[in-house]
């Protein structure tokens, strides 16, 4: 049997999981310290096809992870800490062993960039998120906030904008790094106001998000709002430390994609957030997940 070796256990990496096992190939995942991925710090995930009244993120993942398991995928709870791509078999390090794959997926996801204030990481999936497409439908006639300057803060304004009833964007300079046609958008639309020169400094709420605190820059004027919600929209970081100098990244540090699930080492393909800062859906990754354990099975089935 040819080994594949999956690193990250998000739903791209389990699905890859899934995949490649009822392929029967030898498949090891490698699922990190925290397995599971972002849904983990989800709570109700509706957009999910298959669940009519939706299903907590932490038991979808463990369902998918279940049926990774189901058709024989070995689950290692550790994190690769080193990788060799220079020439199959690959190596992929833990703490403890080194793995060998004839061929490698990278699903290892991307971490949303938090604020770091207080109350944030408490409150998360109580108002707190940086999901508007996930989370949106749950402020209906409701007040949020979202944090951020770029493209990501717009589009999640304009998400939020067809369910709450007023979305006010806060930037901490005076002009968004956004394009001007999503700019335009936002400043055109009725229910999105904007604060600038404004950083956010507590969200506050005991069991959900009642409030938060801001700090004019310019100023130094302290505030208080009460807002429902707080969407965090400052950026992603991808999870590829351990791939540099191994692997083509782009300019943001993503794994470059030649062409599907295919990078720049022959054996080694890519799913999900990892390489996709477009979509970032659970579902979509899944979906990488299943197209790069196909195209792992069928490079694999070209060298036997
Ligand atoms: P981004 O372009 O890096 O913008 C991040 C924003 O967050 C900036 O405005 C930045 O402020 C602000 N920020 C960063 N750290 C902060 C902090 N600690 N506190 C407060 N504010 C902070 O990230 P992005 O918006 O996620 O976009 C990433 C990439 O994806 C971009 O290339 C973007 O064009 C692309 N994207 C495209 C679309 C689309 O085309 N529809 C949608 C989403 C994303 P400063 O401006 O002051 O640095």
């Amino acid at each position: 049997m040819k080994k594949v070796l999956i690193i990250g256990s998000g739903p791209a990496g389990l699905t890859a999981a899934i995949y490649a096992s009822r392929a029967a190939l030898d498949v090891t995942l490698l699922a990190g310290t925290a397995w599971g991925g972002q849904l983990m710090l989800t709570t109700e995930v509706e957009n999910y096809p298959g669940f009519k009244d939706g299903i907590l993120g932490p038991e979808l993942m463990m369902a998918i992870r279940g049926q990774a398991e189901r058709f024989g995928t070995k689950i290692i709870d550790e994190p690769a800490i080193k990788v060799d791509f220079s020439a199959p078999p690959f190596k992929v390090a833990t703490d403890t062993q080194t793995h060998e794959g004839d061929a490698v997926i990278i699903a290892t996801g991307a971490d949303t960039m938090w604020l770091g204030v207080t109350g944030e990481e408490r409150l998360i999936g109580r108002g707190v998120s940086s999901c508007a497409p996930c989370d949106a439908f749950f402020f209906k006639e409701k007040k949020v906030i979202v944090v951020g300057g770029g493209d990501s803060a717009m589009e999640e304004a304009l998400v939020l904008s067809k369910f709450a009833t007023e979305v006010t964007i806060v930037h901490r300079r005076d002009a968004f790094r956004a394009s001007k046609i999503m700019q335009e958008k936002v400043k055109s639309n009725p229910k999105i106001k904007i604060i600038w020169n404004t950083e956010l400094t507590d969200i506050v709420g005991e069991n959900k998000v009642e409030g938060v605190k801001l700090n004019n820059t310019q100023t130094k004027m302290v505030s208080e709002m009460a807002i429902d919600g707080v969407f965090v929209a400052i950026g992603h970081t991808p999870n590829t430390e351990i791939f540099k100098g191994q692997i083509d990244l782009d300019d943001k540090g993503y794994i470059k994609v030649i062409d599907h699930t295919l990078t720049n080492v022959e054996g080694v393909f890519v799913a999900g957030d990892v390489h996709d800062h477009h979509y970032r859906q659970a579902v979509t990754a899944a979906a990488f997940g299943c197209m790069a354990a196909m195209d792992a099975e069928k490079w694999l089935e070209g060298r036997s």
